[in-house]
């Protein structure tokens, strides 16, 4: 038997291969996975045609499965990971080109990002010069470890284009900290990183359009000031599902890094839709079954704040008209079913309001095709989030 078929459906893993879905334990992560390669075709081919290098954001989902499937049919360079335990799951499991798109801080934390380097291509990002020197010592700490004198960090200046997250402050500071990268031993000055995360999630075009043109003018300022201090920023990278044809476009990206593309969830279907574009469709749902109807027009279901993350929004119930989540508990999902469609044991797909925190909650994906289960997926870096 392979492993999976040695475990336990219902106990270990959802579902067996060939399952109907009918058969999946609930709750579950499933992907639709007709839906998904459709994300990845399209992701690719729009990359493509902007003249952008895509590096998809595997914080999204933490499995190897779908990020080897993103740098193969979906047509990425490599992936990024927000930290490096969840780098270091996926590269354990043969993923070998990361950009950990994040600071990363204290000894313990950067030794095991060096050696990570040794694994495979590696990039971190950084916004202050003690970052700079911690990863410096630690590159050469490990070269004096193992001999290895050839052993490089590519690090990129993180610049703050207007999430007010990390990321410098200024021009200069950002040009200081390129010529800090650049002249500390151990560490390759790789380029820019310019992420605006809160203008992906602008609902309204004109508004995220305003946004970028802010930050898109301060990063092509920044990008040219580095330049003209005599360093090199071949690579400018950010980027996400809400925007990145617009960063993609602009001339100045090199490398987008859309995450959310490959499942959409139900905000950044708002987001999209207000497009009138809708470029990506729906593949993941948590699949939950009705365990209780209790009449007056309630029903309720078996997934709930375990099962699907409320950030962003409820749930909503996918394809099913009539039918809305009115709110969530420990373990319980409450349904408003005025019409009395619901039945127990039926099962409804929900539509995580945010997909990211939601794959963390969960053990597998279940991969679904023609009414059954193709795939059994880990979350390979689930809970990895040192
Ligand atoms: N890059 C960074 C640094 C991020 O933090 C994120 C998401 O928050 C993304 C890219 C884009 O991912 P998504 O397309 O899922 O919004
Ligand atoms: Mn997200």
């Amino acid at each position: 038997p392979t492993a999976i078929d040695a475990r336990e459906p219902g106990y270990d893993i959802p579902a067996r291969l060939g399952d109907p879905v009918a058969a999946i334990a609930t709750p579950a992560l499933i992907v639709d996975l007709d839906a998904f390669e459709r994300n990845l075709d399209r992701m690719r081919d729009r990359a493509a045609a902007l003249g952008v290098a895509l590096r998809a954001h595997a914080k999204m989902h933490k499995s190897a499965d779908v990020a080897r499937l993103q740098t193969t049919r979906g047509g990425a360079v490599g992936i990024c990971c927000q930290k490096v335990s969840e780098a270091e799951a996926l590269m354990r499991a043969g993923i070998t080109d990361v950009l950990v798109s994040n600071e990363v801080v204290g000894e313990a934390r950067v030794a095991r990002l060096v050696r990570l380097a040794e694994r495979g291509r590696i990039a971190v990002c950084a916004d202050h010069p003690e970052q700079v020197a911690a990863f410096s010592r630690a590159v050469i700490a490990r070269r004096a470890e193992t001999g290895a004198t050839g052993l490089t960090l590519d690090v990129l200046v993180e610049m703050d284009c207007g999430s007010g997250r990390c990321g410098t402050g200024s021009v200069a500071e950002s040009v200081a900290l390129a010529r800090a990268i650049d002249a500390a031993p151990g560490l390759r000055l790789a380029g820019l990183q310019s992420y605006y995360g809160r203008a992906q999630h602008l609902y309204d075009p004109a508004e995220r359009r305003a946004a970028l043109a802010t930050s898109l003018a301060l990063t092509a300022e920044t990008r040219d000031a580095i330049r003209a201090a005599g360093l090199p920023c071949d690579r400018v990278t950010g980027a996400g599902t809400g925007s990145f044809e617009i960063e993609g476009a602009s001339g100045i990206y090199t490398e987008i890094q859309a995450g959310s593309y490959a499942f959409m969830d139900a905000d950044y279907a708002r987001v999209r839709s207000g497009d009138g574009t809708a470029p990506f469709a729906h593949a993941l749902f948590v699949l939950a079954t009705v365990i209780s109807v209790p009449g007056r027009g309630r029903a309720v279901c078996d997934a709930g704040l375990k099962a699907v993350a409320v950030d962003s929004g409820l749930p909503l119930v996918h394809d099913r008209p009539g039918l809305a989540v009115t709110g969530l508990s420990d373990e319980h999902g409450n349904l408003s079913d005025p019409d009395g469609q619901l039945h127990l044991g039926d099962q409804i797909r929900l539509v995580p309001g945010h997909c990211d925190p939601t794959c963390n909650l969960h053990d597998w994906y279940v991969g679904v095709r023609d009414g059954r289960v193709a795939c059994l997926w880990p979350v390979t870096a689930r809970g990895k989030v040192f």
